[in-house]
């Protein structure tokens, strides 16, 4: 449901290339060779009738709910009160997937049991963007059936014999219709113009249930009949019968596309014939790696009978479940949360949204008075978490985050807490064996914990590396400036990044008003610069200072008044969080110190709060070089403005742009 929100927003759209892959018990990794592009383009009954209407789509619901409305409250009459009822069936089947999509995007609850490491990429997410489809055909294909079939009409509340008959019907011929037609799908024709679209995504989630193309849901929807308008026609029929079939159908098919393993191995050991009634997620995980293998809808029976059942699968289901295949990170990028809006930027909220910037949009607003109590909640109980990972070079990168919000961090009597907390996320790192752990935002503020000295100091014999990151924002920054500069405004300027960003411009003969209003914090920075280049760093105590000078690096936040001072055509660097308002429409503004991550990182389908896709803060990519690279020494307090070049190129070798 809520995916179906966010896409009001945009509508994305992608083409795809189908993947065959092989996946390899024992090492617990898939790897895969690409077939040639078999795009489907225009096949008959390919798209679906309203493809081109985007969100429009929705629209397609309002003669039944205009039915429904006037049967319940304008005083007409239907039979069953059909249109209420399927109208409620719809939203309830939405409400499943998501449901589904929340679970498994839920990393700290469920990476242990992931299946496939592999995270969904941005395409994947673009490309299932369509994935209620189904739902709003069937309610038509439903509703017609209950006005042509006079045995589908006039139904009890319930028939515990229907219930009989649906059971019977699904495992008999319904069952073995979807293995038919499956199989039948998988024959090249059929593969390359339809279903190539459903094994496009390798890495399965609860919407790639949903990612099928028209002529495949005709067929499925023929099968879902089988059981509803059969066991009606054996005077079975309930309304809550329908209710029941449609839901338990879309949560089992969400469950084999959640790509967590859920069902306890326990249970196929009690009863070893469940085998062969009910798949698991391995088990169609493995349908979409290896092709010719798990053709069912559920029931393993079909594929037993077919000879078609992958001999992995209950390898890997067991291999799964005893936690075999979960891995440490390399890397670890521990956030924390910014502000109550932000919060709901994140996967198991909204998929969808969490893979665009963050920007606030209206269907927020109804839900975020939620998260006040989600943040009380998480200030009493919480613990750091996983929020989100990636492959990079086939090594685990993850997000951590501290579960406080930002506001919180400015709270005196809040920081003592805080600081343990990111010391627990620190020490969990460390005995996992993450190589580099670093801190983002306010995590390594200086008054909070001197840029991560704090821990440093207090556990001299950390295995993991505890990192900053700022050199490479400091990187950015001056990165940025061009080379013909020969005069720039700095706020923030005796800052951890301020200092840095001013000892290397010095050195480049840059000439560097410093705007702080402490001479002794001044004269100890001018005092670190060689002898030669001192004069270049001149302190000023008042904007008017710069009411010449078109180059100002924002470190501390400024209002309109102050930014007035800069004359035309300004351009406003910047490292100050929250960003300043960009208030002047004569100058420019640059944004945050970002880069974009190296082109082979996969498995990526969230933005990093208002970055672009793929671009993450500098201090992020800082990290990850500082993994990369392998270095052994912390990167903690002041930057060494030294070593500002070597993290520089370290970061273009590894494949990092600029943005
Ligand atoms: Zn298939
Ligand atoms: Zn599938």
């Amino acid at each position: 449901m809520a995916d179906i929100l966010s896409r009001f927003s945009a509508h994305y759209k992608s083409n795809f290339i189908p993947i065959f892959l092989i996946y390899t018990a024992q090492s617990g990794h898939y790897s895969q060779t690409q077939e040639p592009i078999m795009h489907p383009g225009s096949a008959p009954l390919k798209d679906w009738p309203w493809a081109t209407m985007g969100s429009l789509k929705y629209i397609l619901y309002g003669p039944l709910f205009a039915k429904a409305l006037y049967t319940n409250f304008g005083g007409g009459s239907e039979v069953d009160n059909w249109c209420f009822h399927i109208l409620l069936i719809s939203g309830l089947r939405c409400l499943v997937c998501q449901l589904w999509l929340t679970y498994s995007n839920m990393h700290f609850l469920t990476k242990t049991y992931k299946i496939r490491k592999h995270g969904v990429e941005f395409k994947q997410v673009d490309r299932e963007w369509d994935w209620d489809n189904f739902v709003i055909f069937q309610a038509y294909m439903f509703t017609a059936a209950h006005h042509f079939f006079p045995f589908f009409r006039d139904m009890p509340l319930w028939n515990s014999q229907g219930s009989m008959y649906v059971i019977l019907l699904h495992i008999g011929p319904a069952e073995a219709l979807y293995y038919i037609v499956h199989r039948l799908f998988h024959q090249n024709f059929f593969f390359n113009r339809y279903h190539s679209l459903h094994h496009a995504s390798v890495t399965v989630q609860p919407s790639t249930a949903g990612s099928i193309t028209f002529l495949e849901n005709l067929f499925l929807t023929c099968i879902t009949a089988i059981p509803i308008l059969g066991s009606s026609g054996l005077r079975g029929g309930s309304i809550l019968m329908l209710y029941l079939y449609v839901l338990c159908f879309d949560f089992l098919r969400c469950m084999g596309h959640s790509n967590v393993e859920v069902m306890p191995a326990f249970i196929y050991r009690c009863f070893p014939f469940l085998k062969f009634f009910i798949y698991t997620p391995c088990y169609h995980g493995l349908h979409h790696v290896e092709m010719k293998t798990n053709f069912c809808l559920f029931v393993p029976l079909y594929d037993y009978l077919g000879n078609t059942m992958n001999p992995k699968s209950w390898l890997l289901h067991k291999s799964v479940r005893n936690g075999q295949l979960d891995r440490v990170p390399q890397y670890v990028f521990l956030a924390h949360v910014v502000d109550m809006l932000s919060s709901l930027h994140v996967p198991f909220v909204f998929r969808s949204f969490a893979s665009k910037p963050f920007t606030t949009q209206w269907f927020l607003l109804p839900i975020w008075p939620f998260t006040v109590p989600v943040m009380f909640a998480m200030w009493a109980w919480a613990k750091p978490f996983v929020h989100t990972s990636y492959l990079l070079r086939d090594l685990l990168h993850h997000t951590w985050v501290i579960p406080r919000f930002g506001f919180q961090y400015f709270l005196p009597f809040a920081q003592e807490g805080i600081n343990n907390l990111i010391e627990e996320a620190i020490l969990s790192a460390d005995s996992l064996g993450v190589k580099v752990i670093s801190l983002a935002a306010l995590n390594k503020n200086e008054a909070l914990n001197g840029g991560g000295t704090l821990f440093v100091q207090k556990h001299p014999n950390l295995r993991v590396r505890v990192v900053h990151g700022n050199t490479l924002t400091a990187a950015v920054i001056l990165n940025e400036i061009h080379p013909d500069v020969k005069e720039v405004f700095l706020t923030g300027a005796t800052s951890k990044l301020g200092r840095a960003v001013a000892l290397y411009l010095c050195k480049q003969q840059v000439r560097v008003l410093m705007l702080t209003a402490s001479t002794e914090r001044f004269q100890t920075i001018q005092k670190e610069a060689p002898v030669q280049y001192q004069r270049f760093l001149v302190q000023v105590t008042k904007y008017q200072a710069a009411q010449n000078c078109k180059t100002w690096i924002v470190g501390k936040w400024i209002s309109f008044r102050e930014q007035n001072w800069a004359p035309c055509g300004t351009h406003f660097h910047q490292f100050v969080v929250p960003p300043i308002f960009q208030l002047r429409r004569d100058c420019t503004y640059g944004k945050l110190a970002a880069m974009e991550l190296p082109a082979d990182v996969e498995g990526l389908a969230t933005c990093e709060y208002t970055m672009s896709r793929r671009i993450v803060h500098a201090c992020h990519a800082g990290g990850v070089v500082h993994s990369l690279e392998g270095w052994d020494h912390h990167e903690v307090g002041a930057i060494d403005v030294d070593r500002i070049g070597i993290v520089w190129n370290a970061a273009l070798k590894h494949g990092f742009k600029p943005v």
